[in-house]
């Protein structure tokens, strides 16, 4: 017993002098990122001296990377770390991290998507920013690892007692993979598949064993899913608490709906159009899946079933008119879901030229919730019809 708490002890004080230690040394460092910065910025450098100057800015970065994630590390390992305890929106919180990488993502042409079941509730109340803290380095890595394909998250609930929520988190990718044997190994600090000394991927092995500490401190677990496909699939959960505030507000808004729960496509590459469509949409409580851009959404049209397509028309790489034609073309009438133009263009013209491409309907931003019902309840309508 008292060699145990010598042990813990020790630890802590190892953490603690790493954490201070990393603080003076980020002081420094921000000098010589600084100075380089300025030296490129203001100066006029020969070819031969920028190069220069760029290494060592690059390499100040790296090393600020590095002290960044040692701090972090030992502030957890030292219990330093308290979650705040706030209500938020796990569907926006998706949205942004993507956000924040799909530069990134676009560089590699790689798909994204994420879907939350609908019985997963729209606000609860945990420490988002340390969610999204996981799931940057989660989705961030599996870009990292990936050289075509995609990545998707998925989000379940598991389970619920009382006023706490179990929710369960699948990060999955198209990439490189992990071999059978490393896959417990790679949540150890500094641990990484490639050796050191020949990698080939930028990165300092600490994300994966703070991302570990931080989903048990939020009461969860994390472990890396043995699957028969290609790539990656890393599991989370995590504890949430109920939001008591908002479900009131929720069981107002859902009364006197059609019941019936659909899955829904939005493409849209602008964050904020995404956000403000997935909140009319989830307080009916349908299933959504998001792209970014026409071409994923071409792939998930094809991939999944959906019932209706929100499809933005401006999107990069395939614009909504191509992708909608690309989808008619490759599905069954059948299987093909209704795809509803959105736009901010509200001319005539646009309208017909939406039709022409084969859109079923047509919708015009700034989006209002009641044409958004509208559209659904009538599709609704004809689907009881036909079926
Ligand atoms: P790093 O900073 O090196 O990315 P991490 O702790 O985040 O450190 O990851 C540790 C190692 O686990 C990586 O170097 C890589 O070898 C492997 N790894 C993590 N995520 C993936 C993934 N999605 N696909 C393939 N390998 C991965």
């Amino acid at each position: 017993m008292i060699e145990k708490e010598t042990a813990e002890n020790t630890n802590k004080a190892k953490s603690e002098f790493l954490a201070m230690m990393s603080h003076e040394i980020r002081t420094p460092m921000n000098g010589v990122i600084g100075m380089t910065d300025l030296l490129l910025q203001t100066t006029t450098l020969d070819e031969e001296q920028k190069a220069y100057v760029e290494i060592i800015h690059k390499s100040g970065e790296t090393l600020l990377r590095i002290i960044n994630d040692i701090l972090d590390f030992s502030k957890i390992e030292s219990g330093k770390t308290e979650l705040h305890e706030f209500p938020f929106n796990i569907r926006d919180t998706i949205s942004e991290t993507f956000h924040i990488l799909s530069t990134k993502a676009d560089e590699k042409q790689l798909t994204t998507t994420f879907t939350v079941d609908p019985n997963v509730p729209h606000s609860l109340v945990g420490d988002s920013e340390r969610l999204k803290q996981v799931l940057i380095n989660l989705v961030g890595n599996s870009i990292k690892f990936t050289p075509f394909g995609g990545i998707s998250v998925h989000v379940n609930k598991r389970v619920q007692e009382d006023h706490v929520i179990q929710l369960e988190f699948i990060v999955k990718d198209s990439g490189i993979g992990i071999p059978a044997d490393k896959r417990s190994y790679i949540f150890e600090p500094f641990n990484q598949v490639d050796h050191v000394m020949t990698r080939k991927y930028e990165g300092t092995g600490l994300g994966l064993a703070i991302t570990k500490k931080l989903v048990r401190l939020m009461g969860g677990d994390i472990w890396v899913e043995p699957a028969d496909d290609p790539g990656t699939t890393i599991i989370f959960t995590l504890c949430l608490k109920e939001d008591h505030h908002s479900n009131e507000y929720q069981g107002h808004t859902n009364e006197g709906r059609a019941h019936a729960s659909l899955h829904i496509l939005i493409a849209e590459d602008n964050a904020i159009n995404q956000v403000v469509l997935i909140k009319m949409l989830e307080k009916q409580g349908h299933l959504i899946t998001v792209a970014a851009n026409g071409e994923e959404a071409v792939k998930c049209a094809l991939r999944d079933r959906f019932d209706i397509i929100f499809m933005d028309l401006h999107m990069p790489i395939i614009n909504g008119l191509d992708a909608t034609a690309i989808i008619k073309q490759s599905l069954p009438p059948e299987r093909c879901p209704l795809i509803v133009a959105v736009t901010a263009n509200a001319l005539k013209e646009d309208r017909e030229s939406c039709l022409a491409a084969g859109m079923d309907d047509y919708l015009s931003k700034p989006i209002k919730n009641k044409s958004l019902l509208d559209i659904i309840e009538t599709y609704m309508e004809n689907k009881q019809l036909t079926s």
